[in-house]
Formats: C-alpha cells, structure tokens, sequence
C-alpha cells in the first residue's frame, strides 16, 4: 500500500512534462489521478497510464473549475505556459491569460477542493512555481508575475488550512527538461543562430551551478514527500529544485 492509498489528487496540467511526471508518481503512491488539461488526447492518455480520471479544461476559463471534482484530497497546481516578450511589446493579451492560468486557476481551484479537505481534516496542496517566483529574467514580465502571485496564494492557503491538517507549498524549480522548455530552447537558438547545447549552456544554465536540466520525475519526488505525513509541518514555504541557482 502506498502513502497515499485511499487519497484521490488532482493535477492540472497532468498531460505533459512535470504534470505528467506527478501523476504517475502519486498513482505510485496509491492515490486515484485526476488528470486535467486542455490536451484531450494527452490526458486520456496519462489517465489511462495510472488507471485515473481525464478532464479536459481549458483553465483559462474560470467556470471550466466547477465542473472539476472537488472531493479532492491532494490538488496538484501545475499547468502554466510562457510568453517570452519586452514588457513594451509584451501583448497584453498574454499577460491576462498567464495571470488566469497560473494563478486565478489555483486560486479557483483551491477555493473549490478546500471545503472538502477542511471536513477531512487533511489535506495537501501543492502549487508548482519556479525559481521565477522569487527571481526574475527580463522579458518573462507575464510569468514572473504570476509564479510571484501563485507564492502569495500558496502562503494564504498555508496559514488558513493549518487548523485543519492541509499544508500549502511551492515547488520551485529550475530549468526542468519538458516541452515548455525544448521550446524556449529552439526559439533561442533560432534567435542567437546558436545550437540547442550551446543555448543550454550560455543562456538556461549560466545561472545554474549543477550544468543539468532537471528531470521532471525529480520534481515529481519532492511533490510525493510534500504529500506525506512526515512533511505535515513543512508549510507555507516554498521547495527549490534549482541546483543552486537562489544560493547565488
Ligand atoms: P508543459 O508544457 O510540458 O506542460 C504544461 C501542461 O499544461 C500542458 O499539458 C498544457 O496542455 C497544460 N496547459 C497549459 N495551459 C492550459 C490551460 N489553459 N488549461 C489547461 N491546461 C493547460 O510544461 P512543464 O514544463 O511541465 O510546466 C509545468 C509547470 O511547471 C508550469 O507551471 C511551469 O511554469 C512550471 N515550471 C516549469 C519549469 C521547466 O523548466 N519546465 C521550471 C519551473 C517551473
């Protein structure tokens, strides 16, 4: 029986990349997937994987929330894009639909799982952010605001779901090997007219001291130990998976 036997969690963006790396772990550890995304054929195909649940969504809208389930015990707060763009040309547009997805979503969907993790008396929620939460990169104007927003979010759900056994955390990596970023790394390259290794190198990583993307599953394994009960006091804090990024 795995921790999280008889636990029913909910990972928005579950088709691709970490999402997809969490739901599969937390299967592993005994809990039934909720799958959501706006990718039909990629959450069918996760839910499948881990005998879970797929939802199609497109978290943008905010009543696309209600018809998600709510009697989720552990809410996985994972979907996100990015729009790369100096604040003067940045498209308005972008930067609304990033704010909506990255952080009016967990908001809602927090707002829509915490009554029933309140009854339960447990409950874990686990937003992930970045190393933008708490650093910025020019041109990001749109993500760095939001994953700065989902850290406030995350430390007000701490604080008011502590009388009733639900901790709220960020995991916050760095530069995670997933299509998120295989495309930030094409689109650089095209723009520097350098190969995808040397963008690794002197763009990704130059603020890095491990010189490695970080596999999604890693980021995985600290979500899976945030939903244990050993980590019931770790709350309102933020996990860095950054290879020393923030150290420096
Ligand atoms: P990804 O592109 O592989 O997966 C993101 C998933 O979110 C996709 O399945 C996509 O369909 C879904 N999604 C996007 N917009 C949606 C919407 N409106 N409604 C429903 N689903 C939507 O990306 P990833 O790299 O796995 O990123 C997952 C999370 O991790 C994001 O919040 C991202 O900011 C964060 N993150 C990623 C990295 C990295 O280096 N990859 C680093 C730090 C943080």
């Amino acid at each position: 029986m795995g921790t999280l036997a008889g636990k029913i969690a909910l990972i928005t963006g579950g088709a691709s990349g970490i999402g997809r790396a969490c739901a599969l772990t937390l299967a592993d550890a005994g809990a039934h997937v909720h799958v959501v995304d706006r990718d039909a054929p990629g959450a069918s195909a996760v839910a499948d994987q881990v005998g879970g649940t797929a939802h199609v969504a497109d978290l943008a809208d905010p009543d696309a929330v209600a018809g998600l389930p709510a009697d989720v015990d552990v809410l996985v707060n994972n979907a996100g894009l990015q729009h790369v763009a100096p604040i003067h040309e940045f498209p308005p547009e972008r930067f609304t639909l990033i704010q909506q997805v990255m952080v009016t979503a967990p908001f809602l969907l927090t707002r829509h799982c915490f009554p029933h993790m309140r009854e339960r008396g447990w409950g874990r929620v686990v937003n992930i952010s970045s190393v933008h939460g708490s650093r910025a990169s020019a041109y990001k104007a749109a993500y760095v605001a939001a994953k700065h927003g989902l850290e406030g979010l995350s430390k007000v759900a701490a604080i008011e779901g502590a009388p009733h056994g639900i901790t709220s955390n960020c995991v916050s990596p760095g530069y995670v090997r997933t299509p998120l970023v295989e495309q930030q790394v094409a689109a650089q390259a095209r723009e520097h007219g350098i190969d995808a290794a040397e963008v690794l190198d002197s763009v990704l990583l130059a603020r890095t001291a491990v010189k490695r993307l970080i596999e999604p599953e890693q980021v995985a394994d600290v979500v899976r130990w945030l939903c244990g009960d050993s980590a019931a006091h770790v709350t309102g804090t933020s996990v860095a998976i950054d290879g020393g990024w923030t150290a420096q």
